[in-house]
């Protein structure tokens, strides 16, 4: 895949950045609203919803922003929740068991409702797992793992590998979304990932700490067939069991990088499982308001963010249980809150403008996906899309990090519009991340509508990128879905407001004219976008 930058990003700007054209201040009063206490952490379904809703529905009579025909300007999403009531495990290893403590060496659910139970059952090692027909990769060819445990390593066959075998190099690729599913498919009992922390580009922690969090899905009005246990292993464990299996993890690694390498069935090894679990239905809501344009026949354009965070746990330490999510996403809420009052002070755009805050992007893009299969106003003749879920919170930046580089003709129109703010566009770092594969704009550009997402980059004007990348790893490590994502009074807002002042001025041009972007003819969203090229006069 040869993804070449536009020329337009590799100039550099000379001077300083531009002041925003948005508040920082006036994001921060947001954010610290967003963030309080009496917000429980804006946990969808929880005590934080009503007051986030009442919030956020406020903000947007006040901007005079059109709600939907009914419910004012929420829009409810159904869901199915799955909640973890018991769980234990048992590995045994020739004669030795180990018993693994949920929260702290595993991580894991089922979605079976009531008893899931797996005694002594045998352990595949898959290596990466990802099954793809056409580079001639299928781990499972000729191993039956039914009934069985599969384990498989975290990323995808090229993640350290150094080149690129098909999978992108160290970026995460679709294929590796799929393993669930593959072993799903071939009957497997169960599914672990043996983690580590550069493939799954977040720490143990993180995942040690989310374990107890329920699982939802859309209610579309069927329930999804059940899959048994799945989750994670701490790495340590993961080495261990491989071990008893004959193999050395480094070595297993690097065998599993090609394309021949077929899964192992780890003698000796056995798993004991016993998970309850108990399903009910739920409701959330997106908020969505409306700023109509000078010319109803012209389309829309669609800027999102999501409001929830994690919530309030009760598996929390009792010191404090709420995830305050105060940076991801109170940034980027109050971030769209000072885009839509932008656009509302200014002259009405031609186009139409849809400002939406999604619930439960955390779990898994549910209200940007319900949304996008029960749009407002057609998705067809949604011009382009927006989404803000910055990452960490930075100062005056000279630059903008662009995820999912190399996909849209857009990309031009960015750098063009963030260098007459003094800002320069540079690629995503963090590839492994997949940071593409995980907002709320990826469940648009699955239906076709362009988009460019990017936040604030790492370059500092004070402290360069070294500043920059010091507090995005300090925040990834400690603060990133936990307890201590929350305000801090010392905070300088500038970097949301730039990000979020190239997002309105870029949407303004759009929105005022009479183009229709698109896809680079390489990508996969080029076709879903063909296909209602008709509506697009
Ligand atoms: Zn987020």
């Amino acid at each position: 895949m040869n993804r070449i930058l536009p020329l337009l990003m590799l100039l550099t700007a000379a001077t300083d950045p531009a002041a925003p054209l948005l508040s920082p201040e006036r994001i921060k009063a947001d954010v610290r609203t967003l963030s309080a206490d009496d917000f429980h952490g804006r946990g969808p379904t929880q005590a934080g919803e009503p007051i986030t809703l009442d919030f956020l529905a406020r903000r947007f009579a006040d901007l005079k922003l059109q709600p939907l025909a009914e419910g004012g300007y929420r829009q409810r999403v159904p869901l199915l929740r799955w909640t973890r009531e018991t769980a234990a495990f048992t590995l045994h290893l020739g004669a030795t068991s180990v018993p693994l403590t949920p929260g702290v060496e595993i991580a894991a659910s089922s979605r079976i409702v009531g008893t899931t139970a797996l005694d002594r059952v045998p352990i595949v090692f898959v290596g990466y797992g990802v099954v793809e027909p056409s580079l001639g990769y299928d781990p499972y060819r000729g191993v039956d793992v039914r009934g069985k445990i599969v384990v498989a390593l975290a990323g995808d066959p090229d993640v350290e590998a150094g080149r690129d075998l098909g999978f992108g190099g160290r970026a995460s690729s679709p294929a590796a979304r799929t393993k669930l599913a593959e072993a799903q498919k071939r009957g497997a009992a169960a599914f672990l990932t043996i983690h580590e922390t550069f493939p799954a580009s977040y720490p143990w922690l993180q995942i040690a700490n989310g374990d107890a969090v329920p699982g939802y899905a859309l209610d579309t009005g069927t329930i999804p067939a059940a899959f048994g246990v799945r989750g994670n292993i701490r790495n340590d464990i993961g080495i261990r069991l491989l071990r008893q299996g004959g193999l050395d993890y480094k070595a297993a690694k690097i065998a599993a990088q090609r394309a021949d390498f077929h899964a192992v069935e780890l003698t000796g090894a056995t798993l004991d499982a016993r998970v309850v679990t108990r399903l009910d239905h739920a409701e959330s809501h997106n908020i969505v308001g409306i700023l109509p344009g000078t010319d109803p026949a012209a389309g829309s354009i669609l800027y999102g963010a999501h409001w929830d965070a994690y919530g309030e746990n009760a598996f929390d330490p009792p010191a404090d249980r709420i995830r305050n999510g105060a940076i991801d996403n109170g940034t980027g809420t109050a971030t769209l809150l000072e885009i839509a009052r932008a656009f509302t002070q200014a002259p009405r755009p031609r186009r139409t403008v849809v400002f939406a805050l999604w619930t439960a992007e955390e779990k898994g893009l549910l209200g940007a996906s319900w949304y996008a299969d029960h749009p407002v106003l057609p998705l067809a003749t949604t011009a382009a899309q927006f989404n803000l879920d910055p990452h960490v919170v930075l100062g005056r930046t000279r630059d903008l990090e662009l995820i999912g580089v190399g996909r849209t003709p857009m990309e031009a129109d960015l750098a063009r519009v963030a260098a007459a703010q003094g800002l320069r566009i540079v690629p995503e770092e963090n590839t492994e991340a997949g940071w593409y594969y995980r907002s709320d704009h990826y469940a648009f550009a699955q239906k076709g509508v362009p988009g460019v997402y990017f936040r604030a980059g790492r370059d500092l004007v004070e402290g360069g990128a070294a500043a920059g990348e010091a507090k995005r790893a300090a925040f990834n490590a400690r603060c990133y879905h936990q307890t201590c994502d929350e305000y801090d009074a010392r905070w300088d807002m500038t970097g949301a407001a730039q990000e979020g002042s190239v997002a309105y001025a870029l949407g303004r041009e759009v929105a005022d004219g009479a183009a229709w972007p698109g896809w680079n003819a390489s990508e996969p969203f080029a076709a879903e976008r063909a296909k209602k090229a008709a509506a697009r006069r």
